[in-house]
C-alpha cells in the first residue's frame, strides 16, 4: 500500500487533528501521543525549531475546566449523587478531554508558528 503523495500547505486546524506537517502536508507531525517528531520525514522540515511552550496548556485548562465544571454541577443539581460518582465521571472525563485537546492544540500552535513566521523575540540594535 503507498500513501497518496502529501497536499501542500494545509490549514492550522488539520495540522493539529491528524498531525500534518504545516510545510508539505504529509501525516509526520507526531512521533507519540503528544510527542513531536523531530522532523518530517517527507520534506524535512526541524520541528524542534518551533516551540509551542505552555500555550495549549492554558487554553486547555480554560476549556476544559468549564466544560467538567458545568456538567459537575449541572449533575449534582439535578441527581445528588454520592462523590464517588463524580470521581468515576469527571476524572476519565478531564483525562480524556485533556489529552486529545492537548495534541490538536499543540499541533494547531505549531502550524501557526510555521505560518507567521513567530520567532523568540529579539532586542533591536541601535543604528551606529
Ligand atoms: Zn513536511
Amino acid at each position: 500500500m503507498t500513501e497518496a503523495p502529501p497536499q501542500p500547505s494545509p490549514p492550522a486546524i488539520l495540522s493539529g487533528v491528524r498531525g500534518l506537517c504545516p510545510r508539505c502536508g504529509a501525516q509526520s507531525l507526531f512521533s507519540g501521543i503528544l510527542a513531536f517528531a523531530p522532523r518530517c520525514r517527507a520534506c524535512g522540515l526541524d520541528y524542534g525549531q518551533f516551540n509551542v511552550g505552555d500555550g495549549p496548556a492554558a487554553f486547555l485548562i480554560l476549556i476544559v475546566g468549564a466544560i467538567v465544571t458545568v456538567l459537575a454541577i449541572t449533575v449534582e443539581l439535578s441527581f445528588s449523587p454520592p462523590w464517588w460518582v463524580h470521581v468515576l465521571l469527571w476524572l476519565p472525563l478531564t483525562l480524556v478531554l485533556t489529552m486529545g485537546l492537548l495534541r490538536i492544540g499543540k499541533g494547531v500552535l505549531l502550524a501557526l508558528e510555521y505560518k507567521n513566521r513567530a520567532r523568540e523575540g529579539r532586542l533591536v540594535e541601535p543604528d551606529r
